[in-house]
């Protein structure tokens, strides 16, 4: 699976994935493209940079 935002692989699997471990704001999904929303994970690199802003 490759994150929606940077096109890099996400390390996500479907029922041990790290992601849902993690908090993501709601804001980081403004930058999801909306047909991309729900189908991929955001990456932990998006995510953390994110959370630096
Ligand atoms: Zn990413
Ligand atoms: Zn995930």
């Amino acid at each position: 699976m490759k994150c929606p935002i940077c096109s890099k692989g996400n390390n996500c699997g479907y029922h041990s994935c790290w992601c849902t471990k993690e908090y993501f704001p709601k804001e980081i999904f403004e930058l999801v493209p909306d047909n991309q929303l729900r189908k991929s994970c955001i990456c932990k690199e998006c995510l953390d940079k994110f959370k630096e802003k």
